[in-house]
């Protein structure tokens, strides 16, 4: 079991996390009609706790809300409040070692049918173990029976709660056939993301990840590792990306705020190059493990210290 910390932040104020309850008639419950986002709490080189690019999570927070119409939070909140939220939780907590803190808004008006808009909205926000999601040191992964949910169903680019059973089915599919995790593929076959991760491809000294019409979330790390690579001189290709693509790639890695950097080594039962995690990637992990301990001095501006 994950280890999830005791006091929560919800409604306005850090309770025990078991009285922080949703009513099971609230639109959250019913429909999952909650946006959230997962942000990383390290400790820093210097021993304090940073959160990573605190403020591009909070507006994609704010982004999943405007585009589901879930209209209560964005006039409630800004970056300062949701700052100082997360703050209290980590300092109630006296928590010293790295967390993620996952930070939700959800509809708690109860009964008021299929729609969003002028309906009541409750922040929570935990904090719990910084596990991975991903081995750390090789990922196989597996082709999913079940296509991404497209843009124009359920937009990805929403960190909608209720949009997640497409990720569980995809996620349990793949270890249910004994690999780590799932590739979405989109309605046309093109390659998407993982379960909860975005997806490079290393080849011929270039990094390849599908674009953002791609029908993926748009990751934080992803664009972290886009900065970072072309900081360290190395391009990459936004596109459309075929399967086969990573079957023949010289490297394949997933990143994200749970993923990490993590070597994928193989692909529906095919090795990817040698079967071992590759120099560039190797590179591109350290170069984010420094980004997030606030090693990399040029991008001090992505940590916000608690
Ligand atoms: N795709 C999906 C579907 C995700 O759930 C996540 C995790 N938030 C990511 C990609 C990676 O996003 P980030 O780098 O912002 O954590």
């Amino acid at each position: 079991m994950v280890k999830i910390y005791l006091k929560v932040y919800f409604g306005g104020r850090l309770i025990d996390k078991n009285s922080a309850n949703l009513s099971i008639a609230s639109s959250a419950v019913l429909y999952g009609l909650s946006v959230y986002t997962v942000f990383p709490v390290f400790v820093t080189e210097n021993g304090r706790l940073a959160a990573f690019r605190l403020k591009e999570h909070f507006n994609r927070l704010q982004e999943s809300a405007k585009i589901i119409g879930i209209d209560g939070f964005n006039g409630e909140w800004d970056f300062e409040k949701f700052t100082d939220a997360a703050a209290k939780l980590i300092k109630e907590n006296e928590i010293k070692e790295d967390v993620f803190v996952r930070a939700s808004v959800h509809v708690d008006e109860q009964l008021p049918g299929t729609r969003s808009r002028g309906l009541s909205t409750a922040l929570s926000m935990f904090a719990y173990e910084a596990l991975p999601i991903l081995p750390q040191n090789g990922a196989r992964l597996k082709t999913s029976v079940w296509r991404r949910v497209p843009d124009f169903s359920i937009p990805s680019r929403a960190k909608v709660n209720g949009a997640y059973v497409n990720s569980v089915l995809a996620k349990q599919d793949a270890i249910d056939s004994g690999y780590d995790d799932c590739i979405f593929l989109d309605t046309n076959g093109h390659v998407c993301e993982l379960s909860a991760a975005n997806i490079f491809i290393v080849k011929g000294g270039r990094l390849i990840t599908p674009d953002t019409a791609s029908d993926l979330l748009e990751g934080i790390n992803r664009r972290t590792v886009v900065t970072l690579a072309s900081e360290a001189g190395l391009e990459t290709e936004e596109r459309v990306v075929d399967l086969t693509e990573l079957y023949i790639a010289d490297e394949v890695f997933a990143c994200g705020t749970s993923a990490f950097i993590a070597p994928i080594i193989e692909v529906d039962a095919r090795k990817v190059a040698d079967g071992k995690p590759g120099l560039v990637t190797t590179k591109i992990k350290k170069l984010h493990e420094d980004a997030l301990r606030g090693s990399n001095k040029e991008h001090a501006n992505w940590l916000t210290f608690i």
